[in-house]
């Protein structure tokens, strides 16, 4: 199978991307940040604080999470119900960073990531798949662009859906997500070494999906 891994901190744009470049390919498209989400949304259901470890555990053996395909778009399940909707609301944004730093929720989501990337040709967004959950993939990108940036696509993209915001609160969640994501203990957000760097901060979508389809096609 072939396995396209594009890592990056939040909002450089990997889910949009990695979608279309899928959907061009004909390969499945793997969103692993959704199932970090789909975590914090079951921790935050049971009542619980997500950065709490013993707290999470303890209802991770009820969190059977499972990803479908509803017209070719990644659909998650949390026990059976699609919380595709709930994963996207901004508390589940650090909620997932919370959860993600605990080791036993990356063990829970690491199987199924690779079960999927093993019978699937796949592109698989996250923060560790080139460096840990699929360190033998054929391509690697590490995907980036700056902090003020991607608080301007996020801000724009929460503005066209009415939901308001704050640019500068916005920046500091993200910074603060980048600063939690690449200074935990397991399976750090990093460039693998043998990942291609892409700063798209001068690039748009197309401009973006178009360099990064090079790159698979000079590879594969
Ligand atoms: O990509 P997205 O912003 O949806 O991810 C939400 C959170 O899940 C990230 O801030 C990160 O903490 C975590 N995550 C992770 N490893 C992955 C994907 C996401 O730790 N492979």
């Amino acid at each position: 199978m072939i396995n396209v891994a594009i890592d990056g901190p939040s909002g450089a744009g990997k889910s949009t991307i990695a979608r279309k470049i899928a959907a061009a390919l004909g390969y499945v498209y793997v969103d692993t940040g959704a199932m970090y989400r789909a975590i914090g949304v079951h921790v935050m259901r049971n009542g619980l604080h997500t950065d709490n470890r013993e707290e999470v555990c303890s209802v991770l053996d009820n969190a059977i999470i499972t990803i479908g395909y509803v017209d070719g778009e990644q659909h998650v399940f949390l026990n059976d119900d699609d919380v595709s909707t709930d994963i996207r609301l901004p508390a589940a944004s650090m909620a997932a960073s919370n959860v993600s730093a605990i080791p036993e929720v990356r063990q829970h989501l690491f199987n199924l990531q690779q079960d999927i990337a093993k019978n699937n040709n796949c592109i698989m967004d996250g923060r560790d798949i080139g460096t840990v959950v699929l360190p033998n993939a054929q391509v690697k990108i590490f995907l980036t662009a700056s902090a003020e940036v991607r608080t301007k696509r996020r801000y724009d993209e929460l503005k066209a859906k009415g939901t308001p915001v704050d640019f500068d609160v916005l920046l500091a969640e993200i910074q603060q997500r980048d600063y939690n994501d690449s200074h935990r203990d397991v399976a750090p957000l990093k460039q693998a070494e043998d990942a291609i760097l892409l700063d798209c901060s001068e690039m748009d979508i197309e401009q973006t999906s178009a360099a990064i389809l090079r790159i698979i096609g000079e590879k594969i």
